[in-house]
């Protein structure tokens, strides 16, 4: 398997070589699976010659020559960036967002930008406004959402890891899907500049990759303050590397018998997601950590207060879209029209079904008359599901819990947005509490890859990395 640090060791391939390999698989897989929405080929080619150049004079950065697929969220200088909306359809940035600089001065060559739900709401890429990304492995299933384009061309081999978003779920659940390491970083770890925002008290841009330590190789680039985001942390970055063989003797991980039994009660698991958490905490068990049990918030409040909280900031941050700035979508553009017209034109036109559907819940929760019933109880109920997570991770060092209640369904299967919803139940509350977590490849349920979720303390990425890289080591 070829990932960030095997090339390292295999210097005598060049970047250009690397990257003409890369853009065949895409050219061979993309048919089939859709996971790109632009594929830079002389973009990436050139940026390939130079990362070769930078080689030979000994400049070489961290990623050097590595080609990375970016969720098409991220904005990229002169490269379009769509989030997966028609209204964005032909937007190209002029500046690259914080993390896409910073992996450019690392020396990644960027081989394009990735399918995505519309503005990141979904959990299955369909609803990204140009057809939907079909999981590489089985193409009647999707690969997760909303960075399911990233997770696809990752598991297919059109990159060596991608970067996703993660509000509830996005980075660690097509992950699963699809087989492959997704880190959702601590809220504030890594900055969010230039990532066209869904929910800003939730979104962070994390890496995917095929390794856990590729992963703490990303994240150690990616990661730090940034002046241009207020909420970027000024915490030192450190190694990720460091101490990642440690392994886990003496570590306490903190289970929640409670936590699947809502679903199991629901019909909505089928064993098979249990049976791989039991195994991932027997390993860890067996390798010296030990189990506690905890107490965690129950999956259906986290999901009521969710699906309240992210479309009251999405109904804000999309305000933007307005007809006046980025694109127009009204017919003829007739005389006297007035502006009002313009403006409900192009989101009439420009804005899919589920993100209708999120503005509409987001104002509606947010007016006047209604603020308090919804928008201030999900608020407290966000501030009661962040502090039993602080609770039960004062009683361990990480959490073990299931990414998904199912492995990668069909497309077209849920047509239900609330049900939808359900896929996020063990990924929303994580986020709610603006904790580090990261899903790991644990084996297959019903032939398909699954993942588990580990879950650390606030700015705890080195522990987590370290507990995933212990249960890496026995699975692979
Ligand atoms: N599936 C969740 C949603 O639709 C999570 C999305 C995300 O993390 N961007 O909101």
């Amino acid at each position: 398997m070829e990932t960030i640090e095997s090339l390292e060791s295999r210097a005598g391939l060049n970047a250009v070589a690397r990257t003409t390999a890369i853009l065949e698989r895409i050219a061979q897989r993309e048919g089939d699976v859709q996971a790109f929405l632009t594929v830079d080929r002389e973009g990436a080619l050139a940026q390939a010659a130079a990362a070769d150049l930078r080689r030979q004079r000994g400049e070489a950065g961290p990623l050097n020559g590595v080609p990375v697929a970016l969720k098409d969220n991220l904005s990229t200088r002169g490269l379009r960036t769509t989030c997966g909306s028609r209204l964005l359809e032909n937007y190209e940035p002029p500046f690259d967002a914080t993390v896409v600089r910073r992996l450019r001065e690392a020396g990644a060559v960027i081989v394009g930008k990735t399918n995505m739900d519309e503005f990141a709401m979904g959990a299955s890429t369909e609803n990204s406004a140009f057809g939907p990304t079909r999981h590489p492995e089985s193409l009647e299933r999707v690969p997760g959402g909303s960075s399911g384009g990233s997770a696809a061309a990752l598991a297919y081999g059109g990159c060596l890891f991608a970067l996703g978003s993660d509000t509830g779920g996005s980075i660690r659940q097509p992950a699963s899907f699809c087989g492959v390491v997704g880190l959702k970083p601590t809220w504030g770890r890594v900055s969010r500049w230039g990532l066209t925002a869904l929910a800003s008290s939730l979104d962070q841009v994390g890496p995917m990759t095929r390794t856990v330590r590729d992963a703490a190789i990303v994240l150690g680039v990616i990661a730090g303050a940034d002046p241009r985001d207020a909420t970027a942390s000024p915490l030192p970055v450190p190694d990720y590397l460091d101490g990642i063989e440690d392994g886990v003797e003496g570590l306490r991980v903190g289970v929640a018998p409670d936590l699947l039994t809502t679903l199991e009660l629901a019909g909505l698991d089928n064993g098979g997601v249990r049976s791989r958490l039991e195994a991932a905490a027997r390993t860890l068990t067996t390798l010296g950590a030990s189990l506690v049990n905890v107490f965690l918030p129950s999956p259906d409040d986290a999901v009521a207060a969710y699906y309240v909280l992210c479309p009251a900031e999405a109904s804000a941050n999309l305000a933007r879209f307005d007809g006046i700035r980025f694109r127009q979508l009204n017919g003829q553009q007739g005389e006297g029209e007035d502006i009002w017209q313009t403006i409900q034109q192009t989101r009439g036109r420009g804005f899919g079904r589920e993100v209708k559907r999120r503005i509409l819940v987001g104002t509606f929760a947010l007016s006047a008359g209604y603020h308090d019933r919804y928008y201030r109880r999900a608020l407290a109920a966000r501030t009661r599901i962040a502090r039993a997570y602080d609770a039960a991770l004062m009683d361990c060092d990480v959490l073990l819990m299931p990414v998904t209640p199912t492995p990668a369904f069909k497309l077209g299967e849920i047509t239900d947005p609330l049900a939808m919803y359900r896929a996020d139940s063990y990924t929303v509350g994580v986020s709610l509490a603006g904790l580090p977590a990261l899903s790991l490849p644990f084996g297959r349920v019903d032939g398909l890859p699954q993942g588990v979720q580990l879950v650390g303390r606030s700015f705890g990425e080195a522990t987590l990395l370290r507990v995933a890289r212990a249960l890496e080591k026995e699975e692979g």
